[in-house]
């Protein structure tokens, strides 16, 4: 998954005015009044050398200084957990059309935690347009209304202050264990569980801090509006348009930092604080984490820096990412085209709500339940839950670690593979999540099949995807089109088993009636259409159908982007096999460790309760309600059930 926002409360809010001149238009790479614009060549550090020809040409800019900058100061406080950023933006109107206003979005507020929206607007102007006015509108949203409309071509820059705190996630939940209950309480109508689109994002956990989602950035714009709400807080929420960025961290002195981009410069300050600066040029959003437990590991893929951040105690499944992380790395770039950046992280995060994983622009998080074994004990014992449910998990806990080792290589090689498909090739991943969640999912399965062969290819593939859509026929929950918005589905059990389940099966069944050569040579012409840019709803099916021809391409479009054929193309749930691939191996031993035939019986008993729960999805099925916070949150339910929705 990627980001996810609802009602604001308060936002303190004080609309600045600037002083200066009116907004102008720009001339080549000039700034707004006498200010000069910024220079985006030394951001391009960030950028690897083989990729910077052509990059203007890819974004749809006629200099990379079109392409709006976010100049972020961060200073963090780590007694308090609180921050302050002060955000400088430099925009210009590459539309076709004069802007009447901007509007700025705070991700972190659009699904807040249950304590409400961590970011506050504290204040706001224009550099030389001194009748600009900045708002708040709305929880996540700021209005920037400038005194005259911003011409095609004319520039902004406005600056932002803005506060913040984190939520402190508590260590007993940070376990698959506990995530795993957590979901359980939701889907069966306990309380208790976290608020709807809460991963974590903007938190501490496990000692590590999370920044993302924290700033301004400009909101998405649909049909020449901007989106100032969402129609549903599943999925991902943040942006799907190329930015550059520069930043100033002020951080604890013994922080080991993740960051998206490259680190410039990395000193100490009189104060004794860490001062790092970071450049970033083309990428979708930024995100950093950091902690004084975090170690790192790195390998050289092809001139990529690849660099695995993991907490001291996890430290061999630390090393497996790296190694997971650099072999996924280089087979998608062999199957789909270059990676552009000069760097690549994946960082342990203490990601809780569903996600089992998060993707940036050249940075990735897991979560850190899958660096553990799967029984610790945490979570479990707050009560509340299922008695009956809580026992079976128990049990299955006790079966060892094999089963988040699986987890974690398919949700590393699923973030890495978003380095594509959202990351690089951008695509409306609200309106059409089939494209980069599937696509994702579907990746993943192509990693481990290069990697270890068709079967182990095939057997992950049930446990990690296939899985999410019959668990969701199980629960009751209707089929549906592969390609609809995310608002579409009427709860995150649908969402996930259309998406996560079925939609990568597209692929497959795309791949298996075209043949190899014309599945991967359509990708990668597919990549390098879009690469930097932004992908039309069907773009990949056209690339498919130009490769391999209309007459086989178009049914299967249609055939499971359109129809619904669910059931039997992916078949229905079988629980002995389900098992099977929850465990592997110790399939036969875990059986026993359940008693056997009881123990599938306590698991039978258990979907007989989430089929009941199913009839009571808030919207009910079909219903098309938004969900609220609150909801059952299936992507852990999937989790329990050997899939994941990362
Ligand atoms: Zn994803």
């Amino acid at each position: 998954m990627k980001r996810v926002v609802s009602q604001l409360s308060v936002l303190g809010g004080l609309a600045l005015v600037g002083v200066g001149s009116a907004v102008y238009a720009a001339g080549r790479v000039g700034g707004v009044g006498g200010e000069p614009w910024y220079d985006a060549g030394p951001l391009t550090v960030s950028i690897r050398p083989e990729a910077r020809a052509g990059l203007t040409k890819a974004l749809g800019v006629e200099h990379l200084e079109d392409l709006t900058l976010y100049d972020l100061d961060l200073a963090y406080d780590p007694s308090a957990a609180t921050f302050t950023l002060a955000e400088d933006v430099w925009f210009t109107n590459t539309t076709s059309a004069p802007l009447p206003d901007l509007v700025f979005r705070v991700y972190a507020n659009a699904a807040p935690p249950d304590s409400g929206p961590q970011v506050r607007f504290v204040s706001g102007w224009c550099v030389d347009d001194s009748g600009c006015a900045i708002a708040p509108a709305g929880p996540s949203a700021i209005h920037l209304t400038p005194s005259a409309p911003i011409p095609v071509g004319g520039r902004v820059h406005a600056k932002l202050s803005l506060t913040g705190a984190l939520t402190h996630i508590d260590p007993s939940r940070t376990n698959f264990m506990a995530q795993s209950m957590e979901g359980m309480k939701s889907v069966l109508g306990g309380s208790g569980g976290p608020a709807g689109g809460d991963y974590g994002l903007l938190a501490t956990g496990d000692g590590i801090a999370s920044f993302a989602n924290f700033y301004a950035v400009l909101a998405r714009r649909d049909g020449g509006v901007w989106e100032t709400r969402e129609a549903s807080k599943l999925g991902d929420l943040g942006s799907d348009v190329m930015a550059s960025f520069r930043a100033r961290l002020d951080l604890p002195a013994a922080a080991k930092l993740a960051v998206t981009g490259s680190v410039t410069s990395d000193t100490t300050t009189p104060a004794g604080h860490r001062e790092v600066k970071v450049a970033a040029a083309a990428i979708r959003d930024f995100a950093l984490l950091f902690g004084d437990g975090l170690e790192v590991a790195s390998r050289d893929m092809h001139g990529v820096r690849v660099r695995s951040y993991y907490l001291a105690a996890d430290r061999a499944a630390g090393t497996k990412v790296l190694d997971v992380a650099a072999h996924a790395l280089e087979d998608f770039e062999r199957r789909f085209g270059q990676y552009p950046y000069a760097e690549y992280g994946v960082s342990e995060a203490a990601i809780v709500g569903g996600a089992g994983g998060v993707e940036f622009s050249g940075l990735v998080t897991a979560a850190s339940m899958f660096y553990r074994p799967m029984a610790s004990g945490g979570g479990g014992g707050h009560g509340g839950g299922n008695d009956a449910m809580a026992a079976l998990m128990a049990q299955l806990g006790g079966l060892g670690g094999g089963m988040t080792d699986g987890m974690l290589e398919f949700v590393v090689a699923h973030e890495t593979a978003h380095q594509w498909w959202h990351g690089l090739v951008g695509s409306d991943s609200r309106d059409h999540p089939y494209v980069d969640e599937a696509l994702a999912q579907y990746s993943s399965i192509v990693y481990l099949e290069d990697r270890y062969g068709p079967a182990r290819a095939e057997k992950d593939g049930n446990a990690n995807v296939k899985m999410n859509y019959q668990s969701m026929r199980a629960m009751g929950q209707p089929d549906a089109p592969a390609d609809g918005p995310v608002a579409s589905y009427a709860a995150s059990v649908q969402y996930a088993g259309i998406i996560y389940g079925k939609a990568p099966y597209f692929y497959r069944a795309m791949r298996k009636e075209i043949g190899d050569a014309a599945f991967f040579s359509a990708l990668k012409a597919y990549v390098a259409r879009y690469r930097f840019a932004v992908a039309p709803a069907r773009g990949v099916v056209d690339f498919f159908a130009a490769s391999g021809g209309q007459a086989k391409v178009r049914p299967l479009e249609a055939h499971w982007l359109d129809e619904m054929h669910g059931d039997e193309d992916l078949g229905t749930l079988d629980l002995a096999a389900m098992l099977g691939g929850l465990m592997g191996t110790q399939g036969a031993a875990g059986l026993g460790g359940l008693g056997g035939a009881e123990g599938m019986g306590d698991l039978e008993q258990v979907m007989k309760m989430l089929q009941s729960a199913g009839g009571n999805f808030p919207g009910g099925a079909g219903a098309g309600a938004a969900p609220g916070p609150g909801d059952l949150d299936v992507q852990q339910l999937m989790k329990m059930f050997g899939g994941t929705s990362p």
